[in-house]
């Protein structure tokens, strides 16, 4: 994770005094660095950023209808700001890049990493998911105690969390990336690899309703491939769909 960006989120919560996650309120925060938060209709981003001579606006698209997802994209453009150096610039983010779907422009993964930082400090993180088994329940929980989206806290605990996890982001079928963490059994899975049908994220690209909770699979779903191969070896898989974008985040851990 950006080190840089994470360090100027700590700087924020530290500079305006915020203690807890009900606590942080982003219209206030914008308001105080002269940014004017707006919302209207974005044809090909979801959140924009526009800086100049200490002033600027945040236009975050009027269709995003979830609530923690329309924080996160003012975290991000925010990200974008802080992350600067309060420069004079523009950004007009997409949602892949926002959503983390696509992690290849480092300014838009420095802002998402700002963002989750802001929203979900590691501290409070890491108090607020220790002792507690990784699982649908853990992830509601986190997201509606953080006031954010699902699939932001699923991310958060992937890199945070004390319970080795596999996340994995697929598009179209196929992998875009994963992150795996260094304590889970199995440790790659290509990129660009088609998503393999014993999986329920495979049942998503092919239109069929997933399971909402995890469910037990395989690791020849996603490990078939894997130096270490184990057979009759069993995980968790939790899917996390993003229709719009005929994208799913997938979660893997061990029994
Ligand atoms: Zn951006």
């Amino acid at each position: 994770m950006g080190i840089l960006a994470k360090a100027n989120a700590k700087k924020v919560l530290k500079e305006f005094l915020i203690k807890e996650p009900a606590k942080l309120d982003l219209y206030a925060l914008a308001g105080y660095e002269n940014l004017f938060i707006e919302e209207r209709d974005l044809f090909s981003s979801e959140g924009q950023l526009v800086v100049k001579d200490g002033m600027g606006i945040i236009t975050i698209d009027d269709k995003i209808t979830e609530k923690g997802q329309k924080k996160f994209t003012i975290a991000h453009e925010l990200g974008h700001y802080f992350n600067s150096g309060k420069k004079n610039g523009s950004y007009f983010c997409s949602g892949l890049d926002i959503r983390g779907i696509k992690q290849d422009i480092t300014a838009e993964v420095d802002a998402n990493d700002f963002a989750a930082e802001l929203l979900m400090p590691e501290d409070w993180f890491v108090k607020f998911t220790k002792g507690k088994i990784i699982g649908k329940k853990l992830l509601s929980e986190s997201a509606e105690y953080f006031d954010i989206s699902l699939s932001a806290a699923a991310l958060r605990y992937a890199e945070i969390g004390n319970h080795p996890v596999a996340v994995i982001m697929s598009k179209d079928g196929s992998v875009k990336w994963s992150r795996i963490n260094k304590h889970f059994t199995f440790h790659f899975i290509r990129p660009k690899s088609k998503v393999n049908n014993l999986s329920y994220a495979y049942e998503f690209f092919n239109g069929e309703k997933i399971p909402d909770g995890p469910e037990e699979i395989l690791a020849d779903a996603w490990f078939a491939g894997a130096y270490n191969y184990k057979k009759d070896y069993f995980l968790y898989e939790q899917n996390i769909p993003m229709y719009k974008y005929n994208a799913v985040l997938t979660l893997l851990w061990e029994k």
